[in-house]
């Protein structure tokens, strides 16, 4: 593993954070922090934690010792200085002089001896830093560290590695326990330069920040190096799964998304977002012949189970036919899934004296052997972190397999974590929004309508996808706005199911499609040219059935309803003059909206549109509205408010009227005006 310190890079953060009156040895601890949190294979999605004890005045202008550990919610790829609290010290040790502490207590002790009251609550694992007599302390969940220590024989490996350079304490779970545990063994070897935690990581420690993350560098290292050279077995694959048809992530990933969100008895209240994940490693592990027992073991470090559940749930396609097949074989399957978790948390909570509140069954991460993985969350954010563990399951798992036999925490233990108050109040931080979990694709999504409504759905918490023609258009949206937004000709059938499969890859799935890509074509209709007519017709009417017919048929397969709007502007229902090869298609995708609303609304899919004119856009640009006004006497501002109420219309508008309609849960077949009023325009 490489060491990536950089003296001239700490030498900046020291000068930056001295600018905002922070001392060198925080600002150090924010350094080597991050340099943990940015490598993969030591540090994921929140997990692994940092300290430094330090030196402060209080109120009272009196010398205090603090510990500055990680705060929850804080990543440490990119924590910054009020992200590690100060904790007064000797109220942290004289704690571990109890011989009880419950958990709650625990937490509300360490925020009660917080220097700042609004700082995030100090780590579950405080304590044990605490009790480390060096400066600075550094705890990861390494990879190569797991894969030796999800071994039967550990202690073993660890001891032929280190020698005698390394505490090794067995299994015990963070808190209060593990701390007061660590502090006795600690007193019997004094000159341990690491700590092994069994099943779960290791620290290391230093007087600075560099020879602490060295130490954790250079042992990190040597357990690699006994990894390379102690390879000795492959995972045993299975030849059969050959690449099938039928069986794409295209096809079967709605399947698996509406199964598991109309499936009421696992108790899962949100929406679903699938993300697919395959690669080499992933291939390898859900290939292997020995994948149900290797998978059923449980995760490689205890706090995943948060996030992942303790076990995945593997599906296997090789013995069916058709996607009905595929259908049935799956909702049994997860019913078995389902079954199983809910044994294991009776089984447990017996154990535990049935004092805990059952959290929902329906599984997290999906193998399927042939193709990769699927992970589940309720929005992006939270399924790709489950697919990133995931990944990291996978990869220690392989290496756990290749050099012995992979063995981890027992299910009672892996309970303990999973059902544990201070684990739980790790997720417990979103707040929900109106369209949290929802799919929105919008098409012309890098138009003035198209951005603004894909911003105003964001805002509300919605997973959005950009398709657009425009390829330099596109690389901006992703650069500037984070949005996903994908190169797509909507005029182009395999353009469109090229797209449509990155968006099922990436969400499982859509909700609301918003048929938007438009472009005027002008001409009085007695001269206009057939090609130009049938152009218009390709962009403003084929596209947006090619977009919906798509669209509706993931809808089906998802079987939980959905919505398409189209935008069809005024000129759909008022024709303008030399607007006639605009309008005609705009009115033919009129009745297109209709005519989808009429045949499915047996599943529940909604079909509208908005009716939206003289909106400020590439198709009505600063020299057509000058163009505009010019020939009807009036001021450029004067024409854009020509309207009942006199108010410019915006492109912030027709967003808010896509984005009511969306939520219109019992309205479809219907048209709604955003132009400010014009009585012609008006439907009758
Ligand atoms: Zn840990």
């Amino acid at each position: 593993m490489k060491n990536l310190w950089s003296q001239s890079e700490a030498n900046k953060i020291v000068k930056s954070n001295s600018k905002m009156g922070i001392g060198k040895e925080l600002a150090l601890r924010v350094y080597t922090s991050r340099l943990l949190g940015n490598n993969k294979k030591l540090v994921m999605h929140g997990g692994g934690n940092t300290s430094v004890k330090c030196k402060t005045k209080d109120y009272f202008g009196n010398l205090i010792d603090v510990l500055h550990i990680k705060g929850s919610g804080w990543d440490l790829g990119n924590i910054e200085a009020e992200g590690l609290p100060a904790v007064r010290l000797q109220e942290l040790l004289n704690l571990l002089k109890l011989d009880k502490l419950t958990d709650e207590e625990m937490v509300n002790a360490q925020r009660n001896n917080l220097l700042n009251s609004s700082s995030p609550t100090p780590s579950v694992e405080t304590l044990l830093h605490a009790i480390i007599p060096y400066k600075f302390v550094d705890h990861t969940h390494s990879d190569a560290i797991l894969s030796i220590l999800d071994q039967l024989n550990s202690q073993e490996i660890i001891k032929k590695i280190y020698g005698n350079d390394a505490l090794f304490i067995p299994y015990i779970m963070p808190g209060f326990i593990l701390a007061k545990k660590a502090k006795h063994y600690l007193k019997k070897h004094p000159k341990c330069k690491l700590i092994i935690l069994d099943k779960h990581g290791i620290f290391t420690f230093g007087e600075t920040a560099k020879s602490s993350y060295d130490a954790m560098i250079n042992f990190v290292t040597k357990a690699e190096r006994f990894i390379s050279i102690n390879k000795c077995k492959v995972i045993k694959q299975v030849k059969n799964y050959k690449k099938n048809d039928i069986f794409t992530v295209e096809n079967i990933a709605p399947i698996i998304r509406g199964i598991l969100k109309n499936f009421k008895a696992a108790d899962y209240k949100n929406n679903i977002i699938l993300n697919f994940r395959t690669n080499k490693n992933i291939f390898e592990y859900v290939n292997g012949e020995d994948l149900n027992i290797y998978s059923q073991k449980g995760t490689v470090t205890p706090d995943h189970v948060i996030r992942t559940k303790p076990l995945p749930m593997i599906i296997k396609l090789n013995n069916l036919s058709n996607l009905q097949n595929f259908k049935d074989y799956f909702l049994s399957e997860l019913r078995k899934y389902v079954r199983n978790y809910n044994s294991y948390f009776n089984n447990n909570n017996k154990i535990s004296g049935n004092n805990k509140v059952k959290l929902d069954s329906l599984p997290r991460v999906i193998l399927v052997p042939g193709l990769g993985l699927f992970s589940i969350g309720n929005n992006n954010k939270s399924a790709k972190i489950v697919a990133d563990l995931a990944e990291t399951n996978i990869n220690v798992i392989l290496d756990a397999e290749k050099i012995g036999n992979y063995k981890t925490i027992s299910k009672t233990n892996a309970f303990e974590m999973e059902y544990w108050s201070l684990e739980q109040a790790k997720l417990k931080r979103n707040i929900s929004k109106r369209f949290d979990g929802k799919v929105v694709v919008i098409t012309g999504g890098c138009g003035a309508i198209g951005l603004s409504t894909a911003n105003e759905f964001k805002k509300e918490g919605a997973e959005v996808v950009i398709l657009d023609v425009n390829k330099k258009k596109v690389e901006d949206v992703t650069n500037r706005l984070n949005i996903t937004a994908i190169v797509c000709n909507v005029t182009s059938k395999s353009s469109i199911k090229s797209a449509f499969k990155q968006i099922i890859e990436l969400y499982g799935g859509v909700d609301i499609i918003i048929s938007n890509a438009g472009a005027a074509w002008t001409g009085q209709i007695a001269e206009i040219s057939e090609k130009d007519l049938r152009d218009s017709f390709e962009l403003n009417f084929f596209a947006h059935q090619l977009v919906a017919k798509t669209a509706v048929n993931i809808m089906i397969n998802q079987n939980f309803g959905g919505c398409i709007l189209f935008n069809t502007s005024k000129q759909a229902i008022n024709p303008g003059n030399s607007f006639g090869p605009y309008g005609l298609p705009k009115a033919a995708t009129l009745f297109l909206s209709r005519q989808y609303a009429l045949e499915y609304g047996k599943y529940n899919i909604r079909s509208n549109a908005v009716n939206a004119d003289r909106i400020r856009s590439g198709i009505l640009n600063e020299s057509f509205i000058k163009k505009r006004a010019s020939s009807r006497g009036v001021s450029e501002n004067e024409y854009m408010q020509g309207n009942l109420l006199q108010k410019e219309v915006l492109a912030k508008d027709v967003a808010k009227a896509f984005m009511d309609l969306a939520d219109s849960k019992v309205t479809t077949g219907a048209v709604l005006t955003v132009d400010g009023g014009n009585i012609s325009a008006a439907l009758r």
